[in-house]
């Protein structure tokens, strides 16, 4: 008898007091399970299928860098409240603590029939990785507008997105330092159409980019170009941040696509061309920060994990398992996959858990889940700082429904914040350390 059908045959339902977890390896060789990207969804998934799945599970993480930077809290980098290195998290210490392998090395093709990844390490030596079941949590990729060059390095880019903490980040911090004070500086940016990552993000920096613009260049102006037709998110709390708090600083203008930008230079002027269908506006500023519209990465669309015939950018996946639509052995988590869910590191980080169980069950290492009792549940949060010490929030959660196939919002559980106030910030803080502390 295989492993599989060994341990199918059993299922831990009908393990007896004779028959352990420990014996089952001994029996067999564990499962080689393979985990992409170490951010919030897959490092807490590689730490919840070694926790569940014990001797039974050999996990390797592999990540193209050594340490994930969070883009949680990463806006409070810009007004000095965090530090990127406060936001940096070592993913060989992740994998000691939680019992895992990690490799370094970047993902650039899945072999779906050998059942392998292919991987170039940092010293651009190739690598593979057989595995039995495939966990995907690569995050997000940018369709960026004409004249910004994804390919300057972020650190120095004149036109930084800031949409995935790193170098970015830090590139924006340095524009909002040497932007001229006195109230004759002139910052814009922009808003992209969902589905992107972090629903209230982008409100939430243009409030600390007006915080800090206040704060130590006595004021000027901040225009904030949004794609949709009003504020997404918490719009009861950003609309009054607009409107009230920062109402000398900031303009908000909904319904603007972004038609092209240009900036030669890091400091240097830069500009941007907006249209709303019906008529275009340009203007000239010191700092341009343009959150370019998402899609997947490359790997899921080369890989044939998207159904591109519908025109979908997200990989199809089950609602309940995050099981492909297109491979029974490969799962997608995070951002990068197609959900009514928000794009977000809390959300993530639960689905990692739904995912990791639904992996064991399929594996046979679990018995099946008992529908509709078992049916799984997650949660999301997003904390959005307001200004340097008040916070608002986010909160939604959602159930799968069998009939639907998919996770419906729970109503009840939907909301924002009823004010902004001081103790959102200090349980944002709070919140965060243990999503972290969950995560890595
Ligand atoms: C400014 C900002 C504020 C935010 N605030 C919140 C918040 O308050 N609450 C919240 O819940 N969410 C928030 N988010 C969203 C959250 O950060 C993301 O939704 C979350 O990081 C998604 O997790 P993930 O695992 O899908 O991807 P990521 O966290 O992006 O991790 C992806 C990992 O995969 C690696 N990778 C990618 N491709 C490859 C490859 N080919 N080979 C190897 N490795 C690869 C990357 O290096 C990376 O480490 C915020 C985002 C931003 C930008």
């Amino acid at each position: 008898m295989d492993r599989r059908s060994f341990v199918k045959s059993l299922g831990l339902g009908a393990v007896t007091a004779t028959v352990t977890l420990g014996e089952l390896k001994a029996a067999a060789a564990p499962f080689k399970i393979v985990v992409v990207g170490g951010g919030f969804g897959g490092a807490s998934l590689a730490k919840y299928l070694k926790l569940w799945g014990q001797g039974n599970i050999q996990i390797t993480l592999v990540d193209a860098v050594s340490g994930h930077v969070s883009c949680i809290l990463s806006n409070l980098v810009l007004n000095d409240q965090k530090t990127l290195a406060d936001l940096t998290f070592d993913l060989t210490k992740t994998a000691v603590k939680n019992h895992f392998a990690f490799k370094r090395g970047v993902v650039t093709r899945i072999d779906r029939t050998g059942k392998k990844i292919i991987a170039q390490a940092p010293d651009k030596t190739l690598f593979t990785l057989p595995y039995d079941k495939l966990i995907l949590s690569p995050g997000i990729s940018f369709i960026y507008p004409k004249g910004m060059d994804p390919k300057l390095p972020g650190a120095t880019a004149p036109i930084p997105h800031a949409w995935k903490a790193g170098a970015q980040t830090t590139n924006l911090r340095a524009q909002l330092r040497a932007l001229p004070s006195g109230g004759k500086a002139k910052a814009i940016m922009t808003i992209p159409k969902p589905p992107y990552r972090c629903p209230p993000g982008p409100y939430e920096r243009a409030c600390l980019i007006a915080d800090y613009m206040r704060t130590h260049k006595n004021g000027g102006k901040l225009i904030v170009f949004d794609a949709n037709p009003g504020i997404l998110a918490e719009p009861v709390n950003f609309g009054k941040a607009f409107t009230q708090i920062y109402k000398d600083i900031i303009e908000y203008v909904p319904n603007q696509t972004v038609v092209s930008v240009a900036g030669a230079a890091q400091f240097s002027a830069k500009s941007i061309t907006v249209s709303n269908g019906t008529a275009s506006r340009t203007e000239t500023c010191h700092l341009l920060n343009v959150i370019p519209n998402q899609i997947a990465p490359k790997l899921l669309f080369n890989s044939g994990l998207i159904d591109t015939v519908s025109g979908k950018q997200w990989a199809g996946v089950h609602m309940d398992t995050y099981q492909s639509l297109f491979d029974p052995d490969i799962y997608v988590i995070g951002d990068a996959h197609d959900s009514n869910q928000p794009k977000a590191g809390h959300i993530a980080n639960s689905e990692a858990k739904v995912c990791a169980d639904a992996v064991l069950r399929h594996l046979g290492v679990l018995p099946p889940r008992a529908m509709p009792d078992e049916a799984p549940v997650t949660n999301s949060a997003c904390y959005s700082p307001i200004t340097a010490s008040t916070a608002s929030f986010l909160t939604a959660g959602y159930r799968f429904d069998p009939a639907l196939q998919a996770m419906v919002r729970i109503e009840a559980s939907f909301g924002e914040a009823e004010t902004i106030t001081r103790d959102n910030y200090t349980n944002m803080l709070a919140w965060a350390n243990n999503l972290f502390a969950d995560a890595f």
